[in-house]
C-alpha cells in the first residue's frame, strides 16, 4: 500500500502529528522500538512549564494549554494535566535574581513573591536557612504523559492510520514522486516523509539524502528516592532554584529529582552515569531534609536542541516532501498538541492557523516562520 504520509518516530511529537494527519489522509507511523515512548517521551519530568523556553516555545505552549484543557471528546477518561504549581527559590543574597521570573507575571500566568513562611508550608523538607526570598507559579502543572501519548496512537487508530513498531527505518529513497522507507523487514511507500525521529532525526536525514541542521542531543539525568517519613510531599510544588539548573518534584509519595545536566551526546539508548546519580543525590540531601537510603530508580534521557533551543518543522530544502518534526528540547511533551497541530496545518494548508490569528496567536509565533530553508512544499501554504 501506499500511504500519503509516512512518519519517522512514535514518541510524543510523532504520533501527536499522525494523529491530526490521519483525519485528512492515510498515515503510516514506524517507530524502531518495539514500545512507542520507549526514548525521550517516556522519560520526562511531565510537567507543564508554560513560562520556559524561548518566546516561541511559550507561544506554543498557550496554544498546546487549550488542548490540555479541553482536549476532543473520547480522547481520554481523566484529566491531562493536574495542577502541582512552582517554586523557584532564591538563596540569601541572591534575592534580586527571581526579577526577571517576576516580570513575566501576566493575567492567566501569574507569578508571584511569596514569603519563607509560606514556602515552608508549601514544601516543609526545605532548608529554611536557605530561602532568601521566593516566587510561586501556580499554573505549572504535572502532565499525565502516558494517557497523552496512548490518548494519541489510540485516536490515531481509530482515524484509520497504521502504526508499525519494532522497524527501524535503515534506507530512504526516492523515485518519482514516491519515498521508499527500507527497514531490515519490510519496505512501504508514502508520498511526503515527517521526520519525528527525536534525536536521531539528523540521521533520519541523511538518510534521505539532505543536510543535517545541527542536531545536539543533550542526556539528563534523574532520579526517584524515597520521601521523608513524616511528611506528606504529595500535594508539594515543584522546586527549582536561581542558583543551580537543578530541581525537584513529588512523584506519589516520593521524590523526583535532576540537576538539569545537559552534556550533548551521540543519540543512543543513553543510560545514567554513576558519579552524576551521586552527585545528584548528595544535592538533594544539602537542599532538603530528606535522608537519601537509597535510590530507587534512575534514568537518563536525551533533550535534542538546535543553536537557537527552538523547534524545527517545515519542508526540507535539500529534497522535496521530506518534513522535519525536531529538536523539541526538554518541551516536547507540552508542545506536542500544538506541534502536531502545526504540522498538519503546514502539510494541509487548513483554516486552522486562521482561528489562531483571531485568539491573538499569530503563525509566526506558531513557528510558521520556522520554515526551514524555504523549500517549496507539495501543498503550498500561505507563508510561503
Ligand atoms: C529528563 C528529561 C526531562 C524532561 N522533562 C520534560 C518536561 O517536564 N516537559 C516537557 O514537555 N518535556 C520534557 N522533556 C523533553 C521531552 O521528553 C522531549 O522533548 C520529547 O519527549 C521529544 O519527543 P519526540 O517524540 O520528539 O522524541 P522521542 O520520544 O525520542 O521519539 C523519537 C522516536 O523516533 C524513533 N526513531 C528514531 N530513528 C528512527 C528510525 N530510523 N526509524 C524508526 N524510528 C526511529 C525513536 O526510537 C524514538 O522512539 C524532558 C526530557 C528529559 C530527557
Amino acid at each position: 500500500m501506499q500511504y500519503d504520509y509516512l512518519i519517522v518516530g512514535a514518541g510524543i511529537s510523532g504520533t501527536a502529528a499522525a494523529y491530526e494527519l490521519a483525519l485528512h489522509g492515510s498515515v503510516l507511523l514506524v517507530e524502531a522500538e518495539t514500545a512507542p515512548g520507549y526514548h525521550a517521551t517516556g522519560r520526562s519530568a511531565a510537567l507543564f512549564t508554560p513560562h520556559q523556553g524561548t518566546q516561541l516555545v511559550q507561544a506554543i505552549n498557550r496554544v498546546s494549554a487549550a488542548f490540555f484543557a479541553n482536549p476532543p471528546d473520547g480522547f481520554v477518561d481523566q484529566p491531562l494535566l493536574s495542577p502541582r504549581g512552582n517554586l523557584t527559590i532564591a538563596e540569601p543574597g541572591q534575592e534580586d535574581r527571581l526579577q526577571a521570573l517576576l516580570a513575566l507575571s501576566a493575567p492567566g500566568r501569574e507569578v508571584h513573591e511569596i514569603n519563607a513562611t509560606a514556602v515552608l508550608a508549601m514544601a516543609p523538607l526545605l532548608r529554611p536557612e536557605r530561602i532568601g526570598a521566593a516566587v510561586h507559579e501556580p499554573g505549572v502543572a504535572d502532565i499525565d504523559v502516558d494517557s497523552l501519548h496512548q490518548g494519541y496512537l489510540r485516536g490515531f487508530k481509530q482515524r484509520g492510520g497504521v502504526l508499525v513498531s519494532g522497524q527501524r527505518i535503515t534506507a530512504l529513497r526516492r523515485t518519482g514522486e514516491l519515498w521508499t522507507a527500507q527497514t531490515p523487514d519490510s519496505s512501504f511507500q508514502a508520498r511526503i516523509i515527517v521526520n519525528a525521529a527525536g534525536a536521531w532525526a539528523d540521521h533520519v536525514a541523511v538518510l534521505a539524502g539532505s543536510v543535517p541542521i545541527g542536531l545536539v542531543p543533550r542526556r539528563r539525568t534523574a532520579i526517584i528516592v524515597d520521601g521523608p517519613i513524616r511528611i506528606d510531599t504529595r500535594a508539594m510544588p515543584a522546586v527549582d532554584f536561581t542558583s543551580t539548573e537543578a530541581y525537584f518534584k513529588p512523584d506519589g509519595g516520593r521524590i523526583m529529582a535532576s540537576l538539569g545536566d545537559q552534556d550533548p551526546v551521540e543519540a543512543q539508548d543513553i543510560r545514567p552515569d554513576e558519579w552524576e546519580i551521586a552527585v545528584l543525590a548528595n544535592w538533594l540531601q544539602n537542599e532538603t531534609l530528606l535522608t537519601i537510603r537509597r535510590i530507587e530508580h534512575s534514568w537518563a534521557g536525551l533533550r535534542s536542541f538546535v543553536a537557537d533551543d527552538s523547534p524545527v518543522l517545515g519542508f526540507d530544502d535539500v529534497v522535496p516532501n521530506f518534513f522535519w518534526l525536531a529538536a523539541q528540547g526538554g518541551y516536547g511533551i507540552m508542545m506536542a498538541p500544538a506541534l502536531g497541530r502545526v504540522v498538519a496545518e503546514l502539510l494541509l494548508n487548513d483554516s486552522w492557523l486562521d482561528d489562531l490569528a483571531q485568539q491573538g496567536v499569530t503563525a509566526k509565533d506558531m513557528g510558521v516562520s520556522r520554515l526551514i530553508r524555504g523549500h517549496q512544499p507539495a501543498v503550498k501554504n500561505r507563508d510561503t
